[in-house]
């Protein structure tokens, strides 16, 4: 069964207070739906900042580890008003495990009880796909 946008805000907003997040304060956390499981990730910090580890990625990781190639829906629990959506990078690696981008909900909420709803097409409108590189092939 599909977890509930509730279940799976509820999930990024406890991932979020598991943020290792000790130089820039920003705390994220994120939920992926796969599989008809819940996914959740926090962002991961590194003294070295270039590779800091945003918590989409880090969610999106979780269910591909777990044998998931499929995302369903994403929630993002940012600290910023309104709602931040996911970073380029990480909407595209999203888009990856997308089977339509038109229909995969990303919501963004805060504390404060703000949610925006998108979907990962309007977000990434022109995102790179594999469908590139197979072009080249013909
Ligand atoms: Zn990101």
């Amino acid at each position: 069964m599909t977890p509930s946008e509730e279940d799976l805000v509820g999930a990024a907003l406890a991932a979020r207070d598991r943020a290792y997040a000790p130089y820039s304060h920003y705390h994220v956390g994120c939920a992926v739906s796969a599989g008809g499981r819940i996914f959740p990730g926090a962002n991961i910090e590194n003294a070295s900042y270039g590779l800091t580890l945003c918590a989409e990625r880090a969610a999106a990781s979780a269910a591909v580890i777990a044998g998931e190639r499929r995302i369903d829906a994403v929630a993002v629990a940012t600290q910023s008003s309104p709602p931040a959506p996911p970073c380029g990078m990480c909407l595209q690696t999203i888009a990856e495990f997308a089977d339509d981008p038109a229909r995969l909900p990303v919501v963004v909420v805060n504390d404060r009880g703000e949610r925006r709803r998108f979907t990962l097409a309007e977000l990434l409108p022109h995102g790179f796909t594999g469908a590139a590189l197979e072009s080249t092939r013909k």
